[in-house]
């Protein structure tokens, strides 16, 4: 199949020879026909799929069909992300494909000033590609209207939600008309995202963008577990990175805190590393990415969130340094490699306390992924698990909802209390109050 052969125009087609792409993925052959045809869709597509092109060539096309009355330029599709870092990728995207056609598009989120961000809207668009928060408080301040819109599209729909935003879904909802396109797009099917898609979504054709890809791994990522002592990991990453001549790395940690000290001490272990998350600044973000991405740095230490969107091409090696609390982070972890049908490695670092962990993703992803023990960091077979500390965002997760299912290690002397819900932290080693914003 070629991309010649969907109902795109010249201008569209041009673009995507230019960038070099000539074979739609899978998730793009099902979804470009189906956004086409105008009805909503769900699609069960993980990241590296190819699915940001997967929406973006058909909304593309179907703005320039759907020619506006007045020759007013008016926001016609709005798509919105989770993350700061996809909203940016998302709209390079949108600028890649769409630049030989007229349509004008921004992108507008939260760390940055607002005001080149009204501008741009004032200046007129067609497409906007947005984070909620900030949409919300523009929309508030009545620097957007979005009556015009005929498209939605949610983007990582999963993970918008576990980051709560689930309210300012509804209140963006309800400043858009009733007669549109809606397409969703998540990686993992949680009860909340069904209940979502059952209320946004008319009739959705339904697309997975491989088989069992609803809450399973690419099979082009190699998973395996090295297990080890807890105060070993640092030295194990080491081991591994100078040992295999690692050039790009992307390794995940559990906590802020914790991507800032191993970032530190990786340095000091004389490997070019820096680290990515919420408390950086965007600037900060965008030079450790741009760096990382050209080959300056060799390792990139992040939190879950803050690496939502980093679209490497051909990324080679994910590194759980800490296993995440929530099984699905697990999936949209080592989705960082393995993308567009390259392969990929992801590799656990898995202490004690992280068993019950590591069995519930197994039991999520349904396989056992591979142990390898590795020489000299064997770990002590009568080490005793102790409690892990989550971060201050997941409590507020639970605070907000009690059900939603966090991971915790399971101690001999459990130290999980009864959930709360007014405020009071579920967990009695964490003591920060519930707090908001990146991970
Ligand atoms: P996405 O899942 O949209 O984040 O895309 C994952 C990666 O696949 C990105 O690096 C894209 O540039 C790449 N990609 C998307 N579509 C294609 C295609 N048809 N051929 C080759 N690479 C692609």
């Amino acid at each position: 199949m070629l991309f010649s052969q969907f109902d795109l125009s010249d201008s569209i087609l041009r673009a995507i020879a230019e960038y070099g792409y000539t074979t739609p993925t899978p998730i793009q052959a099902k979804t470009i026909p189906a956004v086409l045809k105008g009805g909503d869709l769900l699609a069960a597509a993980q990241t590296g799929t190819g699915k940001t092109a997967g929406f973006t060539l058909p909304i593309l096309q179907r703005l320039i069909n759907n020619k506006p009355a007045a020759n007013k330029r008016e926001i016609r599709a709005l798509i919105l992300t989770p993350t700061r870092e996809l909203a940016a990728q998302v709209h390079s995207s949108v600028q890649t494909y769409g630049k030989f056609t007229d349509l004008k598009s921004a992108v507008i989120f939260g760390g940055v000033g607002a005001n080149p961000q009204i501008k741009a809207i004032q200046n007129g668009l067609d497409i906007l590609v947005a984070t909620p928060g900030r949409l919300l408080d523009l929309m508030q301040q009545k620097f957007i209207s979005l009556t015009s819109i005929e498209i939605l599209v949610l983007d990582e729909a999963d993970r918008m939600l576990d980051m709560g935003f689930l309210r300012d879904i509804k209140k963006i909802l309800m400043a858009l008309p009733k007669n549109r396109q809606n397409l969703l797009f998540s990686a993992t099917f949680s009860s909340e995202i069904k209940a979502l898609a059952d209320t946004l979504l008319n009739s959705p054709a339904f697309i997975e963008a491989e088989k069992n890809r609803g809450n399973s791994a690419n099979e082009a990522i190699t998973q395996l577990i090295h297990p080890v002592n807890r105060n070993e990991k640092r030295a194990l990453l080491t081991h591994l990175i100078k040992e295999n001549h690692w050039e790009q790395v992307l390794v995940f940690t559990r906590t802020k805190h914790g991507a800032n000290k191993l970032a530190t001490q990786l340095g000091t272990d004389g490997i070019s590393c820096m680290a990515i998350h919420g408390n950086k600044s965007q600037s900060a973000r965008t030079k450790a990415l741009a760096d990382f991405k050209s080959g300056k740095i060799t390792t990139l230490v992040a939190t879950d969130i803050a690496a939502r969107g980093i679209d490497i091409d051909q990324l080679p090696h994910v590194v759980n340094f800490d296993l995440p609390n929530i099984p699905e982070d697990y999936i949209h972890r080592i989705g960082r490699t393995g993308r567009a049908g390259s392969n990929g490695i992801a590799i656990s670092l898995v202490c004690i306390d992280e068993h019950a962990m590591l069995k519930e993703i197994e039991k999520l992803i349904k396989q056992e992924i591979p142990k390898e023990v590795i020489a000299g960091f064997e770990p002590d077979p009568n080490a005793v698990a102790q409690p892990i500390q989550l971060r201050s965002n997941q409590l507020q997760k639970i605070n907000q909802n009690p059900k939603k299912k966090i991971l915790q290690s399971k101690t001999p002397s459990s130290h999980v209390n009864h959930p709360h819900r007014n405020g009071a932290s579920r967990f009695s080693l964490s003591k920060k109050p519930p707090q908001s914003g990146l991970k």
